[in-house]
Formats: structure tokens, C-alpha cells, sequence
């Protein structure tokens, strides 16, 4: 009597924990989704990042070399260029 009372205990344990399992794998599977997306999204930036770069150009201001932005060094002379450098508005009378 006793033992079929212990193991009817342990039944509904182990239910409970089932069911919690369960709701877990659940919220595992629908935050593993939602962080998906955001990677996904975080690609297309990358991407568009990237073509951007590429569509720009810097052009050395030492040899008029032009190359694309992701490079840090002109390729021709090897001068640093990393900062984008405007005419003075005072050069340019
Ligand atoms: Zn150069």
C-alpha cells in the first residue's frame, strides 16, 4: 500500500518535471529564435557596412591616389590616411 503510494508520488514529480522541462526547451527554443533574427540583422548591417566602404573612395592626399575607405594606408606611397581630410575652406581661394 505504501509503495504504491511513494510511486504515485514520484509519478507526479516526475509529470512536474516534464512539464517543466518542457516550458524551459520552450523559452530556450523562442529566445534562441528572437537571437537569431538579431544576428541576421546585425549581417545585413555588416553587409551594407561593407558595399559602403567599398563604394567610397579616399583619395592620398600626396600621390592623388584613389582607394577604398576599409584600407588604412594609401596603397601607392604608403602614407597613413585613416582620417578623412577636408580642404580648408581658407585653401581653396
Ligand atoms: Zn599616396
Amino acid at each position: 500500500m505504501s509503495a504504491t503510494i511513494a510511486v504515485q508520488i514520484v509519478g507526479v514529480f516526475a509529470i512536474m518535471f516534464i512539464g517543466i522541462v518542457i516550458v524551459v526547451l520552450l523559452f530556450v527554443h523562442s529566445s534562441s529564435k528572437a537571437e537569431s533574427s538579431t544576428e541576421l540583422q546585425k549581417k545585413k548591417i555588416e553587409v551594407l557596412d561593407k558595399h559602403f566602404n567599398e563604394m567610397v573612395r579616399i583619395e592620398c592626399p600626396y600621390c592623388k591616389t584613389l582607394y577604398s575607405s576599409d584600407r588604412s594606408d594609401c596603397p601607392n606611397c604608403g602614407a597613413d590616411t585613416r582620417r578623412i581630410k577636408f580642404p580648408k575652406i581658407s585653401e581653396l581661394d
